[in-house]
């Protein structure tokens, strides 16, 4: 994978209790809509509190260091104006204000926001939880039922055909673009299962040599996207036309419309194209 660790400048922590002094990085969300501050350096709001905005958080979270400054993920109700001088902006398209590094870390405060949101009272028993100190664990105190960040693990696979590579068009995809095959991983598969099933149901393909090639959080709203790549074995496309509308091999001079550079789906089309591409830079 080409990104790096963004464990080298931020340190995951639950606990404050040794680092609440001093001014501290806030990723503010007002549903989906990160508030961004261009007025400094990361784009984040860095400040010792919110208060000092005039924005009063439903709730806050501690979420570790970054650059050795204390985070916090706040939620703030809809209706809440954005301060001078900083804008609420859908976190999807926030990529190109944000450096990578904290990017990620917003996808991981959105999820946590989110978390604490969806979880204030038992899933089973309807007791308000508890969060506990040092972990992300919400508790019931009544029935003892735990409730950890939600994660849902999608796999998305490169699969190649005799230097082609295969592309499906969904029909819900935006722009009527083609994308890879992909989807939600479904309770007792290993991935590698997954990644067999979605494509035989997706395009009635068996493949083989289905490789790992890295992962990425896909906070929209909660995936952990694990990408793999593959060859062709047997069959022929075969698509149902309702969840998939064409499918079809592509060599790296006709590749259509590629997902945007922030998905892994760009960097496996990216491996494609070095792979296959004569001259590709
Ligand atoms: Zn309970």
């Amino acid at each position: 994978m080409a990104r790096e660790s963004i464990y080298k400048r931020y340190k995951p922590s639950h606990n404050p209790h040794h680092n609440n002094a001093g001014p501290a990085y806030w990723f503010v969300f007002q549903l989906n809509k990160l508030l961004i501050d261009t007025n400094n350096p990361i784009n984040i709001p860095f400040t010792k509190n919110l208060g000092k905005l005039k924005i009063s958080p439903i709730r806050t979270q501690y979420i570790g260091t970054l650059d050795q400054h204390p985070c916090y993920s706040a939620e703030v109700i809809p209706k809440t104006d954005a301060p001078e001088g900083m804008v609420f902006k859908d976190l999807r398209q926030s990529y190109d204000d944000l450096d990578e590094d904290v990017y990620l870390l917003a996808g991981r405060a959105v999820q946590i926001v989110n978390w604490d949101s969806n979880h204030q009272f038992c899933g089973k028993c309807g007791t308000a939880t508890e969060t506990k100190v040092d972990e992300m664990v919400k508790l019931c105190p009544e029935c003892g039922f735990s409730s950890h960040t939600r994660l849902s693990p999608a796999v998305i696979t490169a699969i190649v055909k005799d230097g082609k590579l295969l592309m499906a068009k969904h029909n819900n995809a935006p722009n009527n673009r083609y994308g890879l095959i992909a989807g939600f991983v479904e309770a007792g598969e290993t991935l590698e299962e997954a990644v067999l099933r979605e494509t035989l149901e997706e395009v009635g393909l068996s493949i083989k040599d289905i490789e790992y090639f890295g992962s990425q959080p896909w906070p929209f709203p909660n995936s952990l996207m694990i990408a793999f790549t593959a060859k062709y074995d047997s069959g022929e496309i075969m698509v149902d036309g309702e969840e998939i509308a064409h499918a079809k091999w592509f060599s790296p001079d006709e590749l259509p419309d590629i997902p945007s550079r922030i998905s892994i789906a760009g960097e496996l089309i990216d491996w494609y194209k070095k792979k296959y591409k004569k001259n590709f830079p």
